[in-house]
């Protein structure tokens, strides 16, 4: 029942990304020497030998995505060159591979030039919507690994403001001052048992789920006249005329670039934090980095090491927030609303997506079927945030943020159960959040935060599930919280 209407609300953007795709042929690979960067890959890349060598490479331990991007800031527009190892790791044979092209649910944006699987050409293959898939020559063996390589362009679409009460705005694309990559190259998506997992996009929420992989990505302006300054999920490094940024079991790689990004760093032990914002809005681009770093501390103590070398804050030249690997954005109305004090959604909203490091990044989850796992945890960390910085808002926190909307809802719901953006938030979010600080009073500080910790440890590069969570959470108790679970979740556990 739930799912015909799903699917029925679904029918016209799936007719319109159906109708519209815009690349059912490919062309005839041609390489081209003179888009490629130097040769030399950093130390940590896995290498893939010739397989006609009697003894194979061991699988890497995650897919490998090797990406040389040129940008076309002023039209708007990047060709890629993208390679990916990937080996098997899902315990069964594998007869297909599916990735998710979000870039193909826009009219005109996504063209494949070139595909190809361990150097031959992929003849057929079936792109419909976000979904790429195509057979396997041979059975794909546990532990074995194929190459993919991808050769497409990307026309970007421009950013163009939504209803906020019917959907989250669009981040993809380009704006007047603002590129923004995420959800821009072709995955593969997870195999869990047996099953890809491509869930369709909802208004609101995410929809996407990412095994961890590790990324190498190669950035150069198409006009060298046109340098923006460029946010990634990366660390970079200047490799003769291109910029290399590494990523290392990373879920999503995601890229903003403006001409017109201001910066600030700051260091926290080995991470370099950088905002990037644009003019006038400095103060608040210094206090979201400043947040970030503090978040970053807490969090580190609290639950387990941040494990990339850099964190970007990113101003949206959009009105939302949203987390990617190493990087989120922060909405421009944010900043717009920042009033030099703490108690505000900069703040409290750069603790969260800062959050995410750890609970979408670290720990990742089904975000379309089980999204509390990551936003309940992300939101009750801002409770943590406020905890470590100024104890004393916390009950504002209480009040402003959470218990303003009279939150009501289980908190296990699906993205397509959510009744809308505010009835969605509010059940997985808010109830999340309260379901969180029952749990931690009940339990007692010392064993909830053991739980998380162990948490972390255990289903660190993993897709987490509910089922996991209670597990691990009930190794660290012998104190009774099964009316909390009855009152705040639909399903047992
Ligand atoms: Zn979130």
């Amino acid at each position: 029942m739930r799912r015909s209407k799903t699917y029925s609300l679904f029918a016209i953007l799936l007719l319109f990304s159906v109708l519209t795709s815009c690349s059912t042929y490919i062309s005839t690979p041609t390489p081209t020497q003179t888009n490629l960067p130097p040769t030399e890959t950093p130390a940590a890349t896995f290498t893939p030998e010739p397989t006609a060598t009697a003894t194979l490479p061991p699988a890497p331990p995650r897919a490998q995505y090797t990406m040389n991007v040129v940008l076309d800031y002023n039209a708007k527009s990047v060709s890629v060159d993208e390679t990916v190892v990937y080996p098997n790791h899902t315990g069964q044979p594998l007869n297909d591979l599916v990735l998710a092209v979000e870039p193909n649910f826009w009219p005109n944006c996504f063209t494949l030039n070139a595909l190809s699987l361990n150097g031959s050409a992929v003849a057929n293959y079936s792109l419909d919507g976000q979904k790429l898939s195509f057979a396997l020559p041979a059975v794909l063996q546990p532990e074995a690994t194929v190459t993919l390589q991808i050769r497409y362009t990307l026309n970007l679409p421009l950013i163009e403001p939504t209803n906020p009460n019917l959907s989250r705005p669009r981040i993809f694309g380009y704006s007047l001052k603002q590129v923004n990559l995420t959800n821009w190259y072709p995955f593969i998506v997870p195999n869990v048992a047996g099953e890809w997992v491509l869930h369709n996009p909802w208004y609101y929420g995410e929809h996407l789920v990412y095994d961890a992989a590790d990324y190498v990505v190669n950035v150069k302006s198409a006009d060298p006249a046109v340098t923006p300054v460029i946010a990634s999920s990366g660390a970079p490094a200047q490799n003769g005329e291109w910029t290399t940024y590494t990523l290392t079991a990373g879920r999503a790689f995601a890229l903003s670039a403006s001409t017109e990004f201001l910066t600030s760093s700051a260091q926290v032990g080995n991470v370099a934090v950088t905002s990037y914002y644009f003019q006038f809005f400095e103060g608040g681009g210094k206090a979201a980095m400043n947040a970030a770093a503090q978040a970053l501390q807490i969090f580190n103590q609290k639950y387990g090491p941040y494990p990339h070398q850099t964190l970007a804050v990113v101003m949206g030249d959009f009105n939302d927030g949203m987390e990617f690997s190493g990087f989120f954005y922060l909405s421009k109305d944010f900043y717009n609303l920042y009033d030099g004090t703490p108690k505000n959604y900069l703040i409290f909203v750069a603790a969260h997506e800062t959050a995410h490091q750890w609970w979408f990044e670290q720990v990742a989850n089904d975000q379309a079927a089980q999204p509390w796992l990551d936003e309940a945890l992300a939101t009750y960390s801002e409770h943590v945030f406020y905890e470590g910085t100024d104890p004393s808002l916390v009950s504002w926190w209480w009040a402003y943020r959470i218990d303003y909307y009279r939150p009501q809802g289980w908190v296990d719901i699906a993205v397509y159960d959510g009744g809308g953006f505010r009835p969605y938030t509010n059940a997985v979010y808010f109830r999340g959040a309260h379901f969180l600080d029952d749990l931690r009073a009940r339990i007692g500080d010392e064993a909830f935060f053991a739980f998380l910790k162990d948490y972390l440890a255990q289903e660190n590069g993993k897709i987490a599930t509910s089922a996991d969570f209670f597990r691990i959470l009930r190794a660290h108790t012998q104190t009774d919280f099964s009316d909390l679970v009855r009152e705040y979740f639909q399903n047992a556990y």
